[in-house]
């Protein structure tokens, strides 16, 4: 199988050097292994993509020297392939429909239990309010993964990871879905899929075989990897490399317009300059 790789930035804000990194950090690992490198256009926040920000990360990734080998996907133009695999999961049972608004969440998750996690990757876990109440899609604000079900369906499950944090092969376990993610949305209302059903969908659609990315979504992969079981889709191998962060330690953030690509250009950096920053 060719070695195949994606850069999947949303374009909702400049391109900042942490995006510089990991996307030259896919691109030197593609090129090195005579892969094919793919960029994914992840706009299925239509509230807050635009196309100007496209077409400027477009110019930022070209003029950094990355280069991809087919045209990009865009997930605004793929709205159908997420329902039908929602739809999949609905249909033996794996989907409920969820009217909770986020203060609900917050009331109902007031006790926090000793030594039971209050947080997982999607913030607060999901304290099962409307799992049970068999409510219809149309009045409700979501739908949502019955993740004790799921775990029954899916598991065993396991991904190979070959960052420095967490190398190895990490096992899917049931306890561990169940207390610390819970059962997260899959789609909302005012959008088509959630990020993680849209990235299982999509790494499948272009034969990802290896997903590189930050750190920071290491925790969400045991969501897709369960994912991918369900929906009967290949497993790529994962690497989550280390944030860039700023002097104070904080992650760069979109909207950190002083560190964006854009701000290095105009001041007259090279792509060169921008490698060394990174440490690249
Ligand atoms: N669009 C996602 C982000 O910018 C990329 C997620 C991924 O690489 O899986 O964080």
């Amino acid at each position: 199988m060719t070695f195949t790789t994606r850069f999947a930035p949303s374009p909702t804000g400049p391109l900042h050097l942490g995006h510089a990194y990991s996307a030259l950090l896919a691109h030197d690992l593609t090129r090195a292994s005579g892969g094919r490198f793919l960029l994914r256009i992840d706009d299925i926040d239509q509230s807050r993509a635009r196309p100007q920000w496209e077409a400027q990360l477009q110019d930022d990734l070209h003029w950094l020297g990355i280069s991809w080998d087919a045209p990009p996907r865009r997930q605004s133009e793929h709205f159908k392939d997420y329902s039908d695999a929602l739809d999949k999961l609905r249909a033996v049972g794996l989907i409920f429909e969820c009217q909770c608004t986020r203060r609900d969440i917050e009331t109902a998750a007031n006790a926090p239990q000793e030594g039971v996690p209050e947080f997982g990757p999607d913030g607060r876990i999901y304290p099962g309010t409307c799992r049970e109440l068999g409510l219809p899609p149309a009045a409700t604000t979501c739908s949502r993964l019955n993740i004790a079900r799921a775990c029954a369906a899916g598991l065993p499950a396991e991904f190979s990871e070959t960052g420095p944090r967490h190398l190895g092969l990490h096992k899917l376990a049931a306890g561990d879905l169940l207390q610390s993610v819970g059962d997260v949305v899959l789609s909302r209302r005012e959008m088509a899929a959630s990020y993680h059903l849209s990235v299982v969908i999509d790494d499948a659609a272009c034969g990802v075989t290896h997903v590189i990315r930050g750190e920071d979504l290491f925790e969400a992969t045991r969501i897709h990897v369960l994912l991918q079981s369900l929906l009967g889709l290949p497993t790529p191998v994962y690497h989550h490399h280390a944030l860039i962060r700023d002097e104070q330690g904080k992650r760069l953030a979109k909207r950190d317009d002083a560190r964006a690509i854009s701000t290095f250009r105009a001041q007259g950096a090279t792509p060169q300059d921008i490698r060394r920053m990174v440490g690249l």
